[in-house]
């Protein structure tokens, strides 16, 4: 069917309302930035950041440098080496060639907050029928409460085996002919993992109103915009709002049959000539995965500082957008000089 696209990710980035009054101008007395600075000390990153739900694509982010996925919301305007590169342009032709093989994407305008949730919430709609089926599905957006964090992506791909496995397959492009190394490796899994996480959960009837309604703050009564009500028309679906839109997805999901997932696969290939480099199976142990999440997510709910990357894995920030705005790669350099001028007075 066609699949309307597409999600954003920090949609409600911007000033906290806290903070709002606060000014930052010139002539700014001391009072106030020991003031602005006790407010933002005192808010979670989330809460700093406004926002409500975090990508699974960043808190994966986490597991290659969690302090540059920070700098992402904190500095914005940095232009990314890494959404510049051929690699990642060539990687995203290669993935919406796969998704028309099975979808023709529509493109729907949204004009609230609610419009672009109900439509990620009818994509997913539109596809439980189809995977029901025994079908393929390709690009289906998953969500949920996860650990008290509200998560959302977007699954490459679903389909069954000649075993009859639901298999969940992620397309990774690399621009050389080898498999990524371990740390590359490491964030790729957690990928897979959380998302058998949050589609489980929904196969399982366990995603709730209030995750929406109070978590993301979207009000159920908000009308649907014409573009959106119309495209759930050519779904079949009569909706009017966001909240019916939403009680149509509990009671799906709460009645489907859907197993969960079985295997998790991430399948690497050539940017260049899209050819396979090679196909990894992913281990799925649900404790150790929470576990993991529980950590990355403790940054977020103000637990804990950002970490930088380990010394022995400096080598990533050679890669890094924010190289020369980096605070932990600095005073590291600082400590190294420190280190290297105590020597020479011995
Ligand atoms: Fe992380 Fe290194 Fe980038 Fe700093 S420079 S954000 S430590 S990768």
């Amino acid at each position: 069917g066609p699949l309307a696209h597409k999600t954003d990710s920090a949609e409600e980035a911007g000033t906290p309302p806290e903070l709002a009054g606060v000014s930052a101008g010139a002539g700014e007395g001391s009072a106030v930035l020991l003031r602005r600075k006790r407010v933002l000390a005192e808010l979670s990153p989330l809460e700093r950041f406004r926002l409500r739900y975090l990508c699974v694509t960043d808190v994966c982010g986490q597991a290659w440098c969690e302090l540059q996925v920070v700098y992402g919301f904190e500095l914005p305007h940095v232009p990314k080496r890494e959404e510049e590169s051929p690699e990642v342009k060539a990687g995203a032709s290669i993935h919406l060639a796969r998704e028309l093989e099975v979808h023709d994407v529509v493109s729907v305008s949204a004009q609230s907050r609610e419009d672009r949730w109900a439509l990620k919430i009818l994509n997913m709609l539109s596809m439980l029928p189809i995977l029901q089926a025994g079908g393929w599905v390709r690009e289906l957006p998953v969500f949920g409460m996860l650990e008290g964090v509200f998560l959302v992506g977007v699954i490459d791909e679903l389909h069954y085996s000649h075993k009859g496995e639901l298999v969940l397959s992620e397309l990774k492009t690399r621009g050389l002919r080898s498999l990524p190394g371990r740390a590359q490796e490491r964030s790729h899994h957690f990928q897979v993992r959380l998302y058998k996480l949050l589609f489980d959960s929904m196969v399982r009837g366990l995603l709730e109103r209030d995750a929406f309604v109070q978590s993301l703050n979207l009000r159920p009564e908000q009308p649907l915009g014409s573009g959106v009500m119309e495209h759930a028309q050519k779904l079949g679906l009569h909706v009017h709002t966001f909240g019916g839109v939403l009680e149509l997805a509990l009671m799906t999901l709460s009645y489907s049959e859907l197993p969960a997932i079985d295997v998790l696969k991430i399948e690497y290939c050539h940017q260049g000539t899209s050819d396979a480099i090679g196909t990894r199976e992913v281990s799925f142990d649900e404790a150790g995965v929470r576990a993991e999440l529980r950590n990355h997510l403790s940054y977020w709910i103000g637990q804990r500082e950002p970490r930088g990357v380990d010394i022995e894995e400096a080598w990533k920030c050679r890669s890094c957008s924010f190289e020369e705005h980096c605070e932990w790669r600095r005073e590291r350099a600082e400590n190294a000089t420190a280190s290297n001028r105590t020597k020479r007075f011995k």
